[in-house]
């Protein structure tokens, strides 16, 4: 029969298994015993609805059989089992549920701990065998298959004999080398050591000489006496695929009123390579009473909190739920509404606690709780904006809101914030310098949400929210403004004939005592920032439809030499006057991070000038 072969990119990690030099070779035996475990959740959750199954809860078990003289060690469950298709599908794509993208980390990283890391789970099975026969009979079928493949060079599947539904996985270990000593894994005593350490907590029976080896008691059920943050950890990195620890683990037992449950959540360090994609799947494992219902239950996690991960357990939901009619379960909702609660509060004692784990928890997730706030017309703003922090001007470093407003000074009216791309484009803004100066912190905003976040906010512990670029800053007092006002009214024909010369380019021209070194800035009025206008200029760029223009305010400081430059051509050459107001216009551009509208005539004018 001709051999199959696998495909391009299994093929070379194959390769890397088998030749691999790596550490922790026993960890196969961890992989194919929760293959098992997988496969028996799946029948005994089909049992839960479907009465032909004819196997109860506690008819499930994993049984592992040594044989020393055909040198051989042989997992088999009595779960779902696989058809022939299946076997192909399953066994023939290398680490198919894709934790990873297998190119580019084959290129550079061949003596990783790839194993490890994504989880290849069954094929680790080729560290320590020359030969991996895999026999199933699949629930429902009649007939079974064997799958056979000696590593690297493909695989056959062939028909053959089984009495009962599951699996055999038959591993037919190397002989020993020099360097490894594989018949070590034929002793009794060397497989108990591993199951107990590794698998320890697979909630059926894995019987090895006809005894239960593992205590079958899931982590997450276990007091914290039994199951240090380093187990936990390890079983979160396991589980979901991720190398580096969480920043926090929480274990919850919630009691009383409506449902009784159990929960362990883990808060991720890192963003998952595919969590802006649809492929990354939110939610919650859900298990009832040992069984597991549903491997993502999303009904369970707010959007808003979609990046955490973990497990929930509970007796009290009934088993027979299906997974359709679970978004609407009464119990499954109360659970998700207590768990809201719960995370806000791990979330926010993070951040008063451990604010530098908080931090790294908030700069791969603080945008998924940006969005929070905006959607649903700001419907769990409270929940969520005491988690919020900002780039602190004066602190050089993220602060809460609340951080902010407790450092306000009786003076201080408002909380003030300016939007831009980066920290070093927002310290460059004109604007700045004048609530500096005044002794006012500035909260910088780099996100294209940030804008939305705040005037959905509006205010925090009271005090409102006010952009530095907004024309009214309460920092002005009445007599500078009055001062202003005056010196405006005198200037009308210079203001005028700028505002004639720039056209349509500006809504107006004003005079403006917040500039301090700089010559001019551009502000806004009517609703509409510069900084919406940006975002909605990138919005059009990808999805069409027309841009937004904010309505543009050219400021000008009266006391910077520029001004008396404008006031002096203006008399004598007003020709000059109009280019250099042009130029102060393109100027102000550049200094909002805007584009020059017309950039040749912006090079011409300033050698002209020169
Ligand atoms: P993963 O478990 O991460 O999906 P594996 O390579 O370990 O990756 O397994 C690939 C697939 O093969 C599994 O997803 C499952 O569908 C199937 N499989 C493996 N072992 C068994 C088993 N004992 N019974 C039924 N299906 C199995």
């Amino acid at each position: 029969m001709a051999k199959r072969q696998f495909k391009a990119e299994s093929k070379r990690l194959m390769d890397l298994m088998i030749h691999s030099i790596y550490t922790n070779r026993e960890i196969f035996l961890r992989e194919i015993i929760s293959n098992a475990s997988d496969a028996i959740d799946k029948l005994a959750y089909k049992a839960l609805t479907d009465d032909k199954v004819g196997l109860n809860r506690e008819d499930f078990k994993i049984t592992v059989v040594i044989d020393k003289e055909r040198r051989t060690i042989t997992v088999s469950d009595n779960g779902i089992g696989m058809t022939k298709d299946e076997l192909a599908d399953n066994l023939g794509v290398i680490a198919k549920s894709g934790s990873m993208d297998f190119k580019s980390v084959l290129d550079e990283a061949a003596e990783v701990d790839i194993i490890g890391q994504f989880g290849v789970g069954f094929y680790s099975a080729f560290m320590v065998a020359e030969k991996v026969m895999v026999l199933s009979l699949a629930y429902g079928e009649d007939t079974a298959h064997q799958w056979v493949s000696t590593g690297a060079d493909g695989y056959t599947i062939t028909l053959s004999e089984k009495a009962t539904v599951g699996t055999d996985i038959v591993i037919q270990l190397r002989p020993d080398t020099e360097g490894e000593d594989y018949s070590a894994y034929l002793e009794s005593h060397t497989l108990r050591r591993m199951i107990k350490k590794y698998s320890d907590y697979i909630r059926y029976p894995i019987e090895l000489d006809g005894e239960t080896v593992n205590s079958m008691v899931p982590i997450w059920q276990r007091p914290k006496s039994e199951a240090s943050d380093e187990d936990c950890f390890a079983f979160y990195r396991e589980k979901f695929f991720d190398m580096e620890d969480p920043v926090s683990v929480q274990r919850i037992s919630a009691e009383g009123t409506g449902v009784s449950y159990r929960a362990m959540l883990f808060y991720p360090a890192q963003v998952p390579y595919n969590y802006f994609t649809k492929e990354y799947q939110a939610g919650l494992a859900l298990y009832s009473a040992g069984v597991l219902i549903m491997e993502h239950c999303d009904a369970l996690l707010p959007e808003h909190f979609r990046f955490v991960r973990g497990v929930v357990d509970s007796a009290d939901l009934s088993l027979n739920i299906s997974r359709e009619t679970l978004q609407q379960d009464r119990q499954v909702k109360t659970i998700a509404a207590s768990l809201e609660k719960k995370i806000k509060s791990e979330l926010a004692r993070l951040k008063d606690k451990e604010p530098e784990q908080y931090q790294t928890l908030y700069e791969s997730f603080g945008i998924q709780l940006k969005y929070g706030i905006v959607q649903n017309f700001g419907a769990k703003k409270d929940l969520l904006s005491d988690l919020l922090l900002f780039y602190s001007a004066k602190q050089e470093k993220l602060i809460s809101l609340q951080g902010y407003v407790t450092n306000m000074g009786a003076d201080q009216q408002y909380i003030y914030y300016a939007c831009g791309e980066n920290k070093a484009k927002i310290a460059a803004r004109p604007q700045l310098e004048q609530v500096l100066d005044a002794g006012f912190d500035v909260l910088y905003m780099t996100d294209e949400v940030d804008e939305f976040v705040v005037s959905m906010l509006a205010s925090y512990m009271e005090k409102e929210f006010r952009s530095v670029y907004d024309d009214n800053l309460g920092i002005e007092s009445q007599e500078q403004q009055k001062e202003t006002e005056k010196l405006q009214e005198a200037e009308k024909p210079l203001l005028d004939f700028i505002s004639e010369a720039l056209g349509d380019k500006i809504a107006a021209v004003k005079l403006s005592h917040k500039l301090k070194s700089h010559p001019v800035c551009l502000g806004t009025q009517g609703g509409i920032s510069l900084e919406m206008e940006k975002y909605f200029a990138n919005l059009s760029k990808q999805q069409g439809g027309e841009p937004v223009r904010a309505e543009r305010v050219l400021e000008l400081n009266p006391d910077h030499p520029a001004f008396r430059r404008l006031q002096a051509t203006f008399e004598t050459d007003p020709e000059k006057c109009k280019k250099y107001a042009s130029l102060l216009y393109y100027q102000a551009l550049l200094m909002a991070d805007l584009p020059v509208e017309n950039l040749p005539e912006y090079v011409e004018l300033t050698w002209e000038l020169l």
